[in-house]
C-alpha cells in the first residue's frame, strides 16, 4: 500500500515542471526511495522470470524461485554479462513489446549488443534527463546544438526527448567532423553543445585558434575525459564541462554530474545499483538492476565498469546518491611490473603536462626480462619527446609513490612513445590500456 502510494507521488513528481520534481524530490526522504526500489526489483524479477526465456531457464538452473527474492544481494553470484546478451541474442531477454532498439559496440568485440525499448520507456528516461539538466542550469531560453552520434546511438534520443520537457531550442548536427560543425554551428548561436568528450576537445581545440562565442555549458557523454583535457576546454570556452555516464544496456544515463563535478548523481528511481569485488578502496566493478523497465528488463547487470559508490550527500543538496568517477573498465585494469594499474594512473601522470594531444593510450609489453609499460601520446613535434617524458616522469616521482619504487627498483620500464595527431583513435571508443604480453610471449615461442 506504501509503496502504491509513494509510486503514484513519483509518477506525478515526473510529470511536474523540472524544478518542481527537483524540489520535491530533495524532501523525499531516504526509505521512501528504498522502498520504491524494493517493490520495483520484485516487480521486475517476476517479469523476467516470467517472460524471458534467458532468466526463465537461468533461474531454473540454479535454483533460484523468484517469488522467495526481495533483493538482488539475495541473488548470490548470479549476474548478467554483455557476452550474455551476445551470446543469447536480445530477443531471449524480451518481457514485452519493443518500439525500438539502439546499439553498442565496446572495446571487447567488434559485435555489437543490442537493446531493446519501448517509446514509453524513452519518455520516462526523457523526464529524468530534463531533471539533471535543468539541475546543471539548462533553461527553456538555451540554444542547444548536438553532436552526438545518431548512428544506433540511444544518446541523442534520450536527449531529444529531455530538451522537449525543457522546452528549448535544440539541432542536432550528428556527429559530423568538429571542422564543419564549428563552421556551420555560429549561425545558430548555440550557448550548449553535447558531443563525445574526444570531440568536444578537438572543437575546443579548434574555437581555441579560431575564436569563442558566448557559452552557458558543454555536455559530454559517451566516454570519459582526463580532469586536464576537461580543464583546457573549460579555459577556451570559459563555461564549464559536465559530464554523464551512461551505456546504451542502460538506455543512457546511469547518472550525471552537478555543479561540484565530483562524481555523477546516480538515477536510483530508475536502477538498483551494486559494486563487486571491492578493492581495499572500496572501487569495483559497478552492477546494476533496472526498475523501470517492460521491454527488455536486465537483472544485475555488469558494466565492466569500475567505480565506487558514494552514500554522502553531495554539496549541491541534490537527493540522489553518487557514483564515483570511472576508474577503468575491468578489461583495462593491469596488474603489471609497475603495480595494479589502470586508466586513471595515466591520466594522473599526464595532468599539467603539455605538448601533447587529448587522446593516449598504454600499452603493456614484456621484453623477456620485464614488463615494459608505453605510454603512446599524439605529439605534434616529435622533437618534444624527451621533455614530455621527463614530465611525466616526474609526475609518476611525486603522485605515486609505490610505482615509483617499484621504477627505482627496475621493476619496469616505461616508455613515451611519439604518434602522428589524430592515430589512435580507429572507432569512436578508445582502448586506453592495451595488456599484450600474452602475444609477445607467443611470439616469443
Ligand atoms: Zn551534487
Amino acid at each position: 500500500m506504501l509503496t502504491h502510494i509513494i509510486e503514484q507521488i513519483e509518477r506525478v513528481v515526473l510529470h511536474m515542471e523540472p524544478q518542481r520534481s527537483v524540489a520535491f524530490l530533495n524532501m523525499s526522504p531516504q526509505w521512501a526511495i528504498e522502498k520504491m526500489q524494493r517493490a520495483r526489483f520484485q516487480r521486475t524479477l517476476r517479469l523476467a522470470a516470467e517472460r524471458s526465456t534467458f532468466y526463465r531457464e537461468q533461474f531454473k538452473r540454479r535454483g533460484i524461485d523468484p517469488r522467495r527474492i526481495e533483493h538482488p544481494s539475495e541473488l548470490g553470484d548470479f549476474y548478467t554479462t554483455g557476452e550474455d546478451l551476445r551470446v543469447h541474442s536480445a530477443e531471449a531477454f524480451l518481457t514485452g513489446h519493443a518500439d525500438t532498439a539502439f546499439e553498442t559496440t565496446g572495446t571487447t568485440s567488434p559485435a555489437p549488443k543490442r537493446v531493446f525499448f519501448s517509446q514509453a520507456e524513452l519518455l520516462a528516461m526523457g523526464r529524468t534527463s530534463a531533471i539533471g539538466l535543468y539541475h546543471l542550469g539548462l533553461r527553456r531560453e538555451d540554444r542547444v546544438l548536438s553532436a552526438y552520434d545518431c548512428s544506433f546511438w540511444v544518446s541523442p534520443a534520450v536527449l531529444r526527448m529531455g530538451l522537449q520537457f525543457l522546452k528549448c531550442f535544440h539541432v542536432e548536427a550528428g556527429k559530423i567532423s568538429p571542422q564543419e560543425f564549428y563552421d556551420r554551428a555560429r549561425a545558430y548561436k548555440p550557448n550548449v553543445i553535447f558531443g563525445e568528450p574526444s570531440w568536444i576537445v578537438r572543437l575546443s581545440e579548434l574555437a581555441g585558434e579560431r575564436g569563442t562565442w558566448p557559452m552557458k555549458l558543454l555536455f559530454g557523454g559517451g566516454e570519459n575525459i582526463s580532469e586536464q583535457a576537461r580543464s583546457d576546454v573549460e579555459q577556451i570556452w570559459k563555461a564549464p564541462l559536465y559530464l554523464s555516464y551512461g551505456q546504451t544496456e542502460s538506455f543512457g544515463t546511469l547518472g550525471v554530474e552537478c555543479k561540484h563535478k565530483e562524481g555523477y548523481h546516480r538515477n536510483d528511481l530508475f536502477f538498483y545499483f551494486e559494486t563487486r569485488e571491492l578493492d581495499t578502496e572500496g572501487y569495483g566493478e559497478l552492477v546494476y538492476t533496472t526498475l523501470a523497465r517492460d521491454v527488455m528488463p536486465l537483472i544485475r547487470y555488469r558494466s565492466t565498469d569500475v567505480t565506487a559508490l558514494i552514500e554522502e550527500p553531495c554539496p549541491c543538496g541534490l537527493f540522489a546518491r553518487r557514483i564515483a568517477k570511472i576508474r577503468a573498465r575491468t578489461d583495462e585494469m593491469v596488474v603489471c611490473g609497475m603495480g595494479n594499474v589502470g586508466p586513471w594512473v595515466f591520466a594522473e601522470l599526464l595532468r599539467g603536462v603539455n605538448g601533447h594531444g587529448a587522446d593516449w593510450q598504454v600499452v603493456v609489453n614484456h621484453d623477456g626480462s620485464r614488463d615494459v609499460i608505453e605510454l603512446r601520446l599524439e605529439l605534434k613535434n616529435f622533437g618534444h619527446q624527451g621533455e614530455v617524458e621527463r614530465a611525466v616522469l616526474v609526475n609518476l616521482r611525486e603522485r605515486f609513490t609505490d610505482f615509483w619504487k617499484n621504477y627505482e627498483m627496475k621493476l619496469y620500464e616505461f616508455r613515451v612513445v611519439p604518434c602522428e595527431p589524430g592515430s589512435l583513435r580507429a572507432g569512436r571508443k578508445l582502448k586506453l590500456v592495451l595488456d599484450q604480453r600474452q602475444l609477445t610471449a607467443r611470439r616469443a615461442r
